[in-house]
């Protein structure tokens, strides 16, 4: 059987995951990695596959059945989506989720002129937390939802820290309140605010000499940040933070309770994850994606897609049959 030839666009934390979860689907090879850098500057962990510029993409048409983008959600991907979309089928975990509708839009355009498939928004939330969110509000119709995410690292909360004055490095933790998750599974569908659904642990190197104080407070009465979270700010010394904080963990649940039936029966839908590295998993999420948007074009199928709108079974590496046999 022919492998699928997979591109990654963009080698960051997550083109490297999505890297290492080619090498554990044995239905995949990595053709090339894309980077806007000079590819003389960008190692990678795959014998045989190419490092190439950004701009010499369109000459491996034919060579990559699918391409993952793999660039930031901010800035890259609003640019290089629909630019690869006509011409590649593509898979992304773009995560502005405010901005997903007007992204679709734009991504299914160019994917449509160019006889592609593009499946957006991969990865764990948005990706697994979005399904089952879904799942769980067409069964349990009448009920409540609540997604709490963590403990993990916040790449963009971690930034904003080293982005004040006197800070030489920082990490940011986020953490779902225990007594919050424990209401929200015995049914009784609380309001919960904000402050009372997650804490913030922050863990900051500061600069020689810096006023540890003003930077403390800094964080804290940050808006938009944290002044909203009761937030813990701990000051450990570089080495601390290489030894104890340089994995990159995340994870969170998605709950919903409802009830059913003329006598009000309880149910409690769960979705857990526990994450030791937010890249490699998010990685093997868009790997399983590609499988199908590969299925999907070889099908003469084209333009975007979420993952609300890819059968289950198109993900396996079992044929419709063997999951018959085995999963039902
Ligand atoms: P990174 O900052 O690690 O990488 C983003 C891009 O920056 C890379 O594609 C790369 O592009 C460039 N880059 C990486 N390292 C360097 C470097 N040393 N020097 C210069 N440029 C570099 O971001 P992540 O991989 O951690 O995350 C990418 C996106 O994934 C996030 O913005 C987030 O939105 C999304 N995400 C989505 C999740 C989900 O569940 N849906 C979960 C986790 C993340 P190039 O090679 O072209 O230079």
């Amino acid at each position: 059987m022919d492998k699928i030839k997979i591109g990654i666009v963009g080698y960051g934390n997550i083109g490297r995951g999505v890297e290492q979860a080619i090498k554990r689907n044995d239905d995949m090879e990595l053709a090339a990695v894309f980077t806007r850098r000079d590819p003389a500057t960008v190692s990678i962990q795959t014998e045989g596959a190419a490092v190439k510029h950004f701009d010499d993409m369109v000459s491996m048409k034919g060579e990559v059945d699918v391409m993952i983008l793999c660039g930031g959600s901010a800035t890259d991907l609003p640019v290089i989506g629909p630019e690869v979309a006509a011409s590649f089928n593509t898979i992304d975990s773009f995560d502005t989720h405010a901005k997903i509708p007007e992204y679709f839009a734009n991504v299914d355009k160019a994917a449509k002129e160019g006889n592609n498939i593009s499946i957006i928004s991969v990865g764990w939330d948005p990706g697994m937390f979005s399904l089952n969110r879904l799942y769980a509000e067409s069964i349990l119709v009448q009920g409540s939802t609540y997604t709490f995410w963590g403990k993990g690292v916040s790449q963009g909360h971690s930034d904003a820290i080293r982005r004040i004055d006197g800070v030489k490095n920082a990490i940011q933790y986020t953490v779902p309140i225990e007594d919050a998750v424990e209401q929200v599974r015995s049914g009784s569908e609380p309001e919960l605010t904000t402050r009372q659904k997650h804490l913030r642990e922050c863990y900051v190197v500061a600069e020689e000499g810096a006023d540890k104080a003003a930077i403390e407070n800094a964080i804290k009465t940050m808006p938009n940040y944290f002044s909203d979270y009761d937030t813990t700010v701990t000051f450990i010394t570089e080495e601390e933070l290489k030894a104890n904080h340089s994995k990159m963990p995340h994870g969170g649940f998605v709950i919903r309770t409802g009830e059913t039936g003329c006598e009000g029966n309880k149910h409690v839908i769960e979705y857990s994850l526990k994450l030791d590295s937010n890249p490699e998993f998010t990685g093997s999420v868009l790997v399983a994606y590609a499988r199908a948007a590969h299925r999907l074009s070889k099908k003469g199928e084209c333009g975007a897609r979420s993952v609300f709108d890819i059968a289950p079974a198109m993900l396996s590496q079992m044929s419709a049959e063997e999951l018959r046999a085995h999963m039902l």
